[in-house]
Protein backbone atom coordinates (compact mmCIF):
# COMPACT_ATOMS: atom_id res chain seq x y z
CA UNK A 1 0.00 0.00 0.00
CA UNK A 2 1.40 3.25 -0.93
CA UNK A 3 2.26 5.63 2.02
CA UNK A 4 1.66 8.89 1.29
CA UNK A 5 4.79 10.81 1.77
CA UNK A 6 4.80 14.36 3.49
CA UNK A 7 6.53 16.87 1.23
CA UNK A 8 10.11 17.64 2.60
CA UNK A 9 10.50 20.64 4.62
CA UNK A 10 11.37 23.51 2.07
CA UNK A 11 13.07 26.60 3.63
CA UNK A 12 11.59 30.08 2.53
CA UNK A 13 12.28 31.24 -0.87
CA UNK A 14 14.39 34.33 -1.15
CA UNK A 15 12.57 37.25 -2.41
CA UNK A 16 13.72 40.10 -3.98
CA UNK A 17 14.09 43.46 -1.22
CA UNK A 18 13.65 45.60 -4.28
CA UNK A 19 10.97 45.80 -7.01
CA UNK A 20 12.34 43.81 -10.07
CA UNK A 21 12.78 47.02 -12.66
CA UNK A 22 15.34 47.91 -9.78
CA UNK A 23 16.72 44.65 -9.02
CA UNK A 24 17.11 44.59 -12.74
CA UNK A 25 18.70 47.97 -13.00
CA UNK A 26 21.51 47.28 -10.43
CA UNK A 27 22.15 43.64 -11.65
CA UNK A 28 22.71 45.12 -15.03
CA UNK A 29 24.91 47.61 -13.60
CA UNK A 30 27.30 45.14 -12.25
CA UNK A 31 27.32 43.23 -15.19
CA UNK A 32 28.63 45.85 -16.90
CA UNK A 33 31.19 46.52 -14.90
CA UNK A 34 32.33 42.98 -14.29
CA UNK A 35 32.29 43.78 -18.45
CA UNK A 36 34.67 46.10 -18.58
CA UNK A 37 36.92 44.18 -16.40
CA UNK A 38 36.63 41.20 -18.53
CA UNK A 39 37.69 42.98 -21.33
CA UNK A 40 40.87 44.16 -19.98
CA UNK A 41 41.57 40.80 -18.48
CA UNK A 42 45.38 39.13 -19.12
CA UNK A 43 46.26 35.70 -18.16
CA UNK A 44 47.82 35.89 -14.63
CA UNK A 45 46.46 37.06 -11.49
CA UNK A 46 43.86 39.33 -11.32
CA UNK A 47 43.63 43.46 -11.76
CA UNK A 48 42.82 44.97 -8.47
CA UNK A 49 39.39 46.10 -9.66
CA UNK A 50 38.33 42.30 -10.00
CA UNK A 51 38.07 41.60 -6.66
CA UNK A 52 36.49 44.81 -5.52
CA UNK A 53 33.75 44.67 -8.29
CA UNK A 54 33.19 40.66 -6.46
CA UNK A 55 32.90 42.32 -2.82
CA UNK A 56 30.31 44.12 -4.30
CA UNK A 57 28.49 42.10 -5.64
CA UNK A 58 28.51 40.09 -2.42
CA UNK A 59 27.24 43.06 -0.65
CA UNK A 60 25.15 43.79 -3.15
CA UNK A 61 23.22 39.72 -3.23
CA UNK A 62 23.16 39.73 0.32
CA UNK A 63 21.18 43.33 0.82
CA UNK A 64 18.84 42.56 -2.66
CA UNK A 65 17.41 39.05 -1.47
CA UNK A 66 15.88 38.26 1.66
CA UNK A 67 17.73 35.33 2.07
CA UNK A 68 21.32 34.77 2.20
CA UNK A 69 21.40 31.85 -0.42
CA UNK A 70 21.31 33.60 -3.59
CA UNK A 71 24.68 35.52 -1.95
CA UNK A 72 25.86 31.96 -0.41
CA UNK A 73 25.48 30.83 -4.26
CA UNK A 74 27.20 33.66 -5.85
CA UNK A 75 30.16 32.73 -3.73
CA UNK A 76 30.40 29.09 -3.89
CA UNK A 77 30.27 29.35 -7.73
CA UNK A 78 33.37 31.13 -7.72
CA UNK A 79 34.55 28.95 -4.87
CA UNK A 80 33.90 26.09 -7.71
CA UNK A 81 35.44 27.78 -10.22
CA UNK A 82 38.58 28.27 -8.39
CA UNK A 83 39.12 24.68 -8.00
CA UNK A 84 38.62 23.94 -11.47
CA UNK A 85 40.78 26.69 -12.38
CA UNK A 86 43.37 25.12 -9.70
CA UNK A 87 43.48 21.83 -11.09
CA UNK A 88 43.58 23.01 -14.47
CA UNK A 89 46.34 25.16 -13.96
CA UNK A 90 49.01 25.61 -11.74
CA UNK A 91 47.58 27.67 -8.92
CA UNK A 92 47.78 31.66 -8.87
CA UNK A 93 49.09 31.33 -12.54
CA UNK A 94 45.72 32.48 -14.38
CA UNK A 95 42.85 33.42 -12.36
CA UNK A 96 40.71 35.04 -15.11
CA UNK A 97 38.38 32.11 -15.37
CA UNK A 98 37.04 33.33 -11.39
CA UNK A 99 36.17 36.62 -12.82
CA UNK A 100 34.45 35.01 -16.22
CA UNK A 101 32.40 32.46 -13.61
CA UNK A 102 30.87 34.80 -11.62
CA UNK A 103 30.40 36.90 -14.23
CA UNK A 104 28.45 33.90 -15.57
CA UNK A 105 26.45 33.62 -12.72
CA UNK A 106 25.11 37.21 -12.50
CA UNK A 107 24.00 37.00 -15.58
CA UNK A 108 22.59 33.70 -15.34
CA UNK A 109 20.61 35.55 -12.23
CA UNK A 110 19.63 38.28 -14.89
CA UNK A 111 18.07 35.83 -16.45
CA UNK A 112 15.65 34.64 -13.72
CA UNK A 113 15.09 37.81 -11.86
CA UNK A 114 11.32 37.62 -12.88
CA UNK A 115 11.40 34.24 -10.95
CA UNK A 116 11.91 35.54 -7.55
CA UNK A 117 8.65 37.35 -5.77
CA UNK A 118 9.47 41.02 -4.65
CA UNK A 119 8.61 42.42 -1.26
CA UNK A 120 8.23 45.98 -2.53
CA UNK A 121 4.37 45.98 -3.20
CA UNK A 122 3.37 48.46 -6.31
CA UNK A 123 2.29 51.26 -3.62
CA UNK A 124 0.84 54.37 -5.53
CA UNK A 125 3.32 56.01 -2.75
CA UNK A 126 6.12 54.34 -4.48
CA UNK A 127 4.72 54.79 -8.06
CA UNK A 128 7.08 58.08 -8.85
CA UNK A 129 9.06 56.34 -10.88
CA UNK A 130 9.25 60.11 -12.85
CA UNK A 131 10.88 61.26 -10.22
CA UNK A 132 13.33 58.70 -9.48
CA UNK A 133 14.36 58.15 -12.88
CA UNK A 134 15.46 61.62 -14.08
CA UNK A 135 18.13 61.48 -11.37
CA UNK A 136 19.44 57.76 -12.21
CA UNK A 137 22.88 58.09 -12.02
CA UNK A 138 23.08 61.28 -10.13
CA UNK A 139 24.86 61.55 -6.66
CA UNK A 140 22.05 61.43 -3.96
CA UNK A 141 19.70 59.35 -3.58
CA UNK A 142 15.93 60.08 -3.44
CA UNK A 143 14.42 60.92 0.16
CA UNK A 144 10.86 60.82 1.29
CA UNK A 145 9.21 62.96 4.23
CA UNK A 146 6.07 63.42 5.91
CA UNK A 147 4.44 66.81 4.59
CA UNK A 148 5.86 67.74 8.09
CA UNK A 149 9.14 67.11 7.87
CA UNK A 150 9.75 63.55 9.21
CA UNK A 151 12.33 61.68 7.22
CA UNK A 152 10.65 58.24 6.48
CA UNK A 153 13.41 56.94 4.00
CA UNK A 154 16.82 58.64 2.88
CA UNK A 155 17.10 56.36 -0.03
CA UNK A 156 13.76 55.54 -1.16
CA UNK A 157 14.86 54.58 -4.74
CA UNK A 158 17.67 52.42 -3.26
CA UNK A 159 15.92 50.83 -0.75
CA UNK A 160 12.07 51.34 -1.50
CA UNK A 161 11.07 48.80 1.16
CA UNK A 162 11.60 51.47 3.55
CA UNK A 163 9.57 53.57 2.28
CA UNK A 164 5.98 54.33 3.75
CA UNK A 165 2.61 55.84 2.28
CA UNK A 166 2.09 57.42 5.65
CA UNK A 167 4.74 58.65 8.79
CA UNK A 168 4.55 56.28 11.95
CA UNK A 169 5.38 59.73 13.94
CA UNK A 170 2.64 62.21 12.56
CA UNK A 171 0.42 59.92 10.45
CA UNK A 172 0.42 62.68 7.82
CA UNK A 173 0.94 61.36 4.53
CA UNK A 174 4.80 60.90 2.96
CA UNK A 175 6.23 62.55 -0.69
CA UNK A 176 9.68 61.63 -2.27
CA UNK A 177 9.29 65.02 -4.78
CA UNK A 178 8.47 68.70 -4.91
CA UNK A 179 4.91 69.04 -4.78
CA UNK A 180 5.38 71.98 -7.05
CA UNK A 181 7.70 70.94 -9.76
CA UNK A 182 7.83 66.93 -8.88
CA UNK A 183 11.06 67.12 -8.85
CA UNK A 184 12.92 64.41 -6.22
CA UNK A 185 13.77 65.38 -3.00
CA UNK A 186 17.09 65.18 -2.55
CA UNK A 187 18.40 62.40 0.14
CA UNK A 188 21.46 60.20 1.18
CA UNK A 189 24.70 60.47 -1.04
CA UNK A 190 25.18 57.61 -3.02
CA UNK A 191 29.02 56.54 -1.87
CA UNK A 192 30.38 53.26 -1.77
CA UNK A 193 28.67 50.95 1.25
CA UNK A 194 31.52 51.16 2.81
CA UNK A 195 31.43 54.90 3.24
CA UNK A 196 27.96 55.24 3.48
CA UNK A 197 26.39 57.45 6.07
CA UNK A 198 22.46 57.14 7.48
CA UNK A 199 20.32 59.92 6.96
CA UNK A 200 19.95 63.16 5.20
CA UNK A 201 19.40 67.01 5.37
CA UNK A 202 16.30 68.55 5.34
CA UNK A 203 15.88 70.88 2.79
CA UNK A 204 13.48 73.94 3.49
CA UNK A 205 13.79 74.50 -0.58
CA UNK A 206 12.74 72.69 -3.73
CA UNK A 207 16.27 73.75 -5.04
CA UNK A 208 15.05 73.00 -8.65
CA UNK A 209 11.62 75.07 -8.75
CA UNK A 210 12.96 77.38 -5.50
CA UNK A 211 9.51 76.61 -3.86
CA UNK A 212 9.52 76.08 -0.08
CA UNK A 213 8.82 71.98 0.84
CA UNK A 214 5.23 71.43 2.69
CA UNK A 215 7.10 71.18 5.72
CA UNK A 216 8.78 74.49 5.56
CA UNK A 217 5.24 75.99 4.39
CA UNK A 218 3.48 74.69 7.42
CA UNK A 219 5.81 75.57 10.01
CA UNK A 220 5.63 79.15 8.30
CA UNK A 221 1.73 79.20 8.05
CA UNK A 222 1.26 77.85 11.76
CA UNK A 223 4.43 80.54 12.48
CA UNK A 224 2.03 83.42 10.80
CA UNK A 225 -1.26 82.35 12.32
CA UNK A 226 0.43 82.62 15.85
CA UNK A 227 2.38 85.61 15.30
CA UNK A 228 -0.89 87.23 14.45
CA UNK A 229 -2.55 86.20 18.06
CA UNK A 230 0.40 86.97 20.08
CA UNK A 231 -0.39 89.18 23.26
CA UNK A 232 1.15 92.35 24.15
CA UNK A 233 2.21 93.27 20.86
CA UNK A 234 0.61 96.01 18.88
CA UNK A 235 -0.75 95.75 15.60
CA UNK A 236 2.28 97.38 13.92
CA UNK A 237 4.31 94.84 15.83
CA UNK A 238 2.38 91.87 14.93
CA UNK A 239 2.80 92.62 11.03
CA UNK A 240 6.87 93.28 11.61
CA UNK A 241 7.07 89.51 13.58
CA UNK A 242 5.19 87.86 10.29
CA UNK A 243 7.34 89.73 8.02
CA UNK A 244 10.90 88.32 9.53
CA UNK A 245 9.39 84.69 9.30
CA UNK A 246 10.77 84.48 5.62
CA UNK A 247 13.90 85.59 6.38
CA UNK A 248 14.61 83.64 9.09
CA UNK A 249 14.50 80.15 7.02
CA UNK A 250 17.41 80.68 4.43
CA UNK A 251 20.75 82.79 5.20
CA UNK A 252 20.39 86.00 2.98
CA UNK A 253 21.61 89.82 3.56
CA UNK A 254 18.63 90.19 5.67
CA UNK A 255 18.83 87.09 7.71
CA UNK A 256 20.30 89.09 10.61
CA UNK A 257 17.83 92.26 10.53
CA UNK A 258 15.01 90.08 10.58
CA UNK A 259 16.60 87.43 13.52
CA UNK A 260 17.50 90.75 15.67
CA UNK A 261 13.71 91.56 15.32
CA UNK A 262 12.25 88.36 16.27
CA UNK A 263 14.33 88.16 19.18
CA UNK A 264 13.49 91.68 19.92
CA UNK A 265 9.43 91.13 19.09
CA UNK A 266 9.23 88.23 21.45
CA UNK A 267 10.94 89.08 23.98
CA UNK A 268 7.15 91.86 24.01
CA UNK A 269 5.06 88.94 24.04
CA UNK A 270 3.68 87.01 26.68
CA UNK A 271 6.31 83.96 27.18
CA UNK A 272 3.99 80.93 26.40
CA UNK A 273 2.98 82.19 23.23
CA UNK A 274 6.64 83.08 22.59
CA UNK A 275 7.98 80.05 23.36
CA UNK A 276 5.69 78.29 20.96
CA UNK A 277 6.29 81.00 18.18
CA UNK A 278 10.33 79.52 18.46
CA UNK A 279 9.36 76.12 18.59
CA UNK A 280 7.77 76.44 15.24
CA UNK A 281 10.19 78.55 13.68
CA UNK A 282 13.69 76.72 15.57
CA UNK A 283 13.01 73.68 13.18
CA UNK A 284 13.03 75.53 9.43
CA UNK A 285 15.46 78.02 10.82
CA UNK A 286 18.52 78.60 9.50
CA UNK A 287 21.70 78.06 11.49
CA UNK A 288 22.64 82.02 11.25
CA UNK A 289 19.16 83.40 12.87
CA UNK A 290 19.34 80.62 15.30
CA UNK A 291 22.60 82.18 16.26
CA UNK A 292 21.66 85.67 16.87
CA UNK A 293 18.12 84.59 18.55
CA UNK A 294 19.95 81.70 20.78
CA UNK A 295 23.13 83.00 21.10
CA UNK A 296 25.86 80.27 20.96
CA UNK A 297 29.53 79.87 20.65
ZN1 LIG B 1 5.50 62.96 10.21
ZN1 LIG C 1 10.21 72.07 -6.85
Amino acid sequence: MARRRTPPERPEPSKLCKSHAEAAAIVDRQITEGDCIAASLQPGPLPPEAPLWHDRNLTILERLFTERAEAERYRTCALYGSRIAFRNTPRGEDDTSLHTKRLEWLRSLRGRLDVYDSVVAPAPSQAVPAAHQQHAGEAYDVAQFCLNGHLINDSARSTPAYSRAYCAACGARTVTACVECEHAIPGAERLPPEFATEGCARPAFCSFCGKPYPWTARSLEAARELAAELEGLTDEDRTALAGTLDDLLAETPRTQVAATRFKRLLSKAGKGAAESLRSIMVDVMSEAAKKTIFGGP
